[in-house]
């Protein structure tokens, strides 16, 4: 795998549209339970905070699939 890739960076994701964040100076950010996440837009921002239970969910539908 492309491992190299991902080790250097964080890997920070825009929970709500999926979007890369490589600029993390340039990114709208926000914490949600003492943790800190970054948006690519003040859009994505608002909606996240409006709703951040789902989207912090999607992640876990990935992780227990367990649909037949
Ligand atoms: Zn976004």
């Amino acid at each position: 795998m492309l491992n190299e890739e991902k080790s250097g960076s964080a890997g920070i994701q825009d929970p709500v549209c999926g979007m890369e964040i490589k600029d993390i100076f340039k990114a709208e950010k926000t914490d949600y339970k003492g943790k800190i996440y970054y948006f690519c837009s003040n859009d994505c921002k608002n909606k996240f905070q409006q709703s951040s239970e789902k989207y912090l969910k999607k992640d876990d539908e990935h992780m227990g699939h367990h649909h037949h």
